[in-house]
């Protein structure tokens, strides 16, 4: 498998799609998520899900992990510099990746070459990842934000949702699960389930960042309780850079 990820990296199979994070009160397009894709022979796309944990097992997520982000932030700044617009970038971070001695410099790179600024970066990691190495992870967290970075919990309520640990994490943003934010408004437990997340966020200075959001239910309710920030299909799907690109063109002419 190892070989096969390789093969396709060298033969540059690998894309990125982007999906546009929106502020949730104006819905105007604040950031953009990267998001891997490798299209299949057929024309399909591998479910990310399957491949990205392949690249994990076999240790290819780092160099998969280190071509994203150079990828991702050479585009998203040359779409700044086009559209004088200051949106951030966020890249994931798988959990090999995540505690791998290259981090730093990897991400040094990206920044220094493309002359991008830090502070227009974000790193998702999951609460497995962040829980796994706990005290190591708190050190590369911190060092990331010593550098000016942002950091978000993905998928949060999923994993251990540790309180314990919530609180210690240098993070700067909650990013509610789409399983919770799916049955909105009719479920009254998911309804519950998202209100106090995003109650407990702010109590603690945290952002929230809806996910999988379809419907304008959804965003309203999601709107009321106060959450910041949400992605979904109602704002947009994940984009190849040209479709990304006119949608940045229409909103900036709107
Ligand atoms: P994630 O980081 O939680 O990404 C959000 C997933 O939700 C994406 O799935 C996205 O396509 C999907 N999504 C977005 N809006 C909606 C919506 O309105 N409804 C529904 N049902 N789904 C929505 P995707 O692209 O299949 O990626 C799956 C996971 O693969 C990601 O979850 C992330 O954990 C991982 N992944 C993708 N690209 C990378 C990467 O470059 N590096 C690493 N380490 N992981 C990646
Ligand atoms: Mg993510
Ligand atoms: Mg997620």
């Amino acid at each position: 498998m190892h070989q096969r990820l390789a093969n396709a990296l060298s033969y540059n199979e690998f894309k990125i799609f982007y999906q546009p994070v929106v502020d949730l009160p104006t819905g105007s397009i604040v950031g953009a998520e990267a998001l891997c894709r490798w299209p299949t022979r057929e024309g399909n796309f591998n479910p990310p899900e399957t491949f990205i944990t392949q690249a994990e097992t076999s240790g290819f997520i780092v160099q998969l992990g280190d071509w994203v982000l150079k990828t991702a932030v050479e585009q998203v700044r040359a779409w700044q510099e086009r559209f004088t617009i200051d949106f951030h970038l966020a890249v994931n971070l798988s959990g090999r990746q995540f505690l791998h001695h290259n981090l730093m410099k990897s991400i040094e790179e990206a920044i220094q070459k493309n002359r991008y600024e830090s502070r227009l970066l974000e790193f998702e990691i999951t609460e497995s990842v962040a829980m796994h190495n706990a005290e190591d992870s708190i050190g590369i967290m911190r060092q990331l934000k010593t550098r000016g970075m942002s950091l978000a919990l993905d998928d949060f309520g999923t994993g251990y949702s540790s309180l314990a640990y919530l609180k210690r994490f240098p993070i700067d943003k909650l990013k509610i699960d789409k399983t919770f934010v799916r049955d909105i408004p009719e479920d009254s437990n998911d309804l519950a389930i998202v209100t106090a997340i995003i109650a407990m966020a702010h109590a603690l200075g945290l952002k929230v960042q809806a996910e999988g959001v379809e419907t304008s239910a959804q965003a309203d309710f999601l709107r009321d309780c106060g959450c910041e920030f949400a992605q979904g299909y109602l704002f947009g799907r994940p984009l190849p850079p040209d479709e990304f690109e006119a949608l940045l063109e229409q909103s900036s002419a709107a």
